[in-house]
């Protein structure tokens, strides 16, 4: 029942709020771009009424307000319940023994939970890249997702801390940039300052980028970062077109460096295309999960991974035996990277710990590398990271024809500027 409309710039909002032609005006995000209620009786569904306000002169465009969800496989619960009987009594103990299980950082081949067999350095080769750098808290990483549980032994140091708001006045907009009491983000799934996570997906992403080297629990891919929690998406991980467009607008007005993003669905949409172009047109990458539908995002195209702007980096996931993980998306013209997303163990609502797999999980892996890189190198050019981190991947024969190079990201050889052989054409 609801629609987007952009209308061109000076035209009059008040035609949008309308009950006797079925129109009632929702939400205004920006200066001209409207979420409108339909009345399905009086416009007779959603396509007819995007017919007839596409054929405005006032109007630019208008698609549907889509409803997005957390890239979630299906085999996310069974994991979960098998993992989480190994967390209960690995729970508390110092930090190489779950270190031990985050195969996605140092895969030894035989460290998989679940039993699995791995290929020993089949991993982001974090060990090494430590050596070179383990981040910085100047740079700030948005987890656009369900929140995070910015209370978690494992997370709170790496929290973003808006000092005007913490010092502030409860329900005043402290620091002037249009939200009220935004300490440690916002959630725009509720519209107020707390971005808590009720599900735990947001919160296992930020884990895996940078859960504090602090010899309790997981250890991130950054050990210094700070995490802006951007929440668009409720506690049972859905959320829409339009709340997805004032998260990306917010983290590029907070100034974030990366935006990491574990979501996708709906359809191709103009509005969030643009708010990616004006974080793109700030310097600031956005990953996105590829998708965990087995399928071809070159025929079937999955966003927000798919929309082609500079900044956008497409993340298949691969597992410990340096296989394409059986439900990843992927696609040889869409697809720029893999990274580890199959038994991922980091961290969880309410202080936990479980172990997840999907895209969503192969992201923040991505996320956290190009951290490291802009820790060591400070701000580059989007365009440029996109391919430094597709050149220096290391090439992996089951990656083949399913990402643009057929390569699993690499954290040394992206800090070094390693180039590996490709002498291979790509098929
Ligand atoms: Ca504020």
């Amino acid at each position: 029942g609801e629609v987007i409309v952009k209308l061109k710039s000076g035209v009059n909002k008040s035609f949008l709020n309308d009950k006797s032609n079925g129109l009632s005006l929702k939400k205004q995000v920006r200066d001209n771009l409207m979420v409108v209620n339909f009345d399905s009786a009086l416009k007779g569904g959603i396509e007819s009424t995007l017919a007839e306000l596409n054929s405005m002169p006032e109007v630019e465009y208008a698609e549907p307000n889509f409803i997005y969800k957390i890239v979630k496989p299906i085999t996310h619960k069974d994991i979960v319940s098998d993992l989480l009987k190994t967390d209960d009594q690995t729970y508390n103990t110092p930090v190489d023994a779950k270190f031990g299980q985050l195969w996605g950082l140092h895969n030894t081949g035989n460290n998989t939970p679940g039993g699995d067999r791995g290929v020993a350095g089949a991993d982001v080769d974090a060990l090494r890249a430590w050596g070179i750098t383990k981040g910085d808290r100047s740079i700030k990483i948005a987890v656009i997702d369900t929140g995070i549980d910015y209370r978690h032994p494992d997370l709170a140091d790496n929290m973003w801390v808006n000092d005007a708001e913490l010092n502030g006045q409860a329900g005043v907009d402290d620091d002037g940039n249009g939200y009220v009491d935004d300490i440690h983000g916002y959630d725009f799934a509720n519209n107020d300052g707390d971005p808590m996570d009720g599900h735990s997906h947001g919160t296992h992403s930020a884990g895996t980028i940078g859960a504090s080297h602090n010899a309790i629990g997981v250890a991130g891919v950054m050990a210094d970062v700070e995490f802006v929690g951007v929440k668009f998406l409720t506690d049972r991980g859905s959320g829409s077109t339009a709340d997805a467009i004032e998260s990306i607008d917010y983290a590029t007005k907070v100034g974030v460096d990366i935006m990491s993003n574990s979501w996708g669905g709906g359809g191709r949409s103009q509005a969030l295309h643009e708010a990616i172009e004006r974080a793109n047109a700030e310097g600031i990458i956005f990953t996105a999960a590829a998708g965990n539908s087995s399928t071809d995002n070159d025929s079937r195209p999955h966003y927000p991974s798919n929309y082609e702007v500079d900044n956008v980096i497409s993340v298949a996931a691969s597992t410990s035996a340096d296989t394409l993980a059986s439900f990843s998306c992927y696609g040889r013209r869409t697809v720029h990277i893999a990274a580890p997303g199959h038994k991922i163990l980091s961290t969880t609502k309410n202080g936990g710990y479980a172990s997840y797999s999907g895209t969503s999980m192969a992201t923040p892996h991505v996320t956290g590398v190009i951290g490291l890189l802009l820790a060591n190198e400070g701000r580059l050019n989007p365009l440029d990271v996109r391919n430094r981190v597709m050149q220096t991947s290391e090439p992996v024969p089951a990656l083949r024809g399913k990402t643009i190079n057929g390569g699993r990201i690499n954290a040394y050889n992206l800090l070094t500027n390693t180039i590996p052989d490709r002498d291979e054409p790509n098929p």
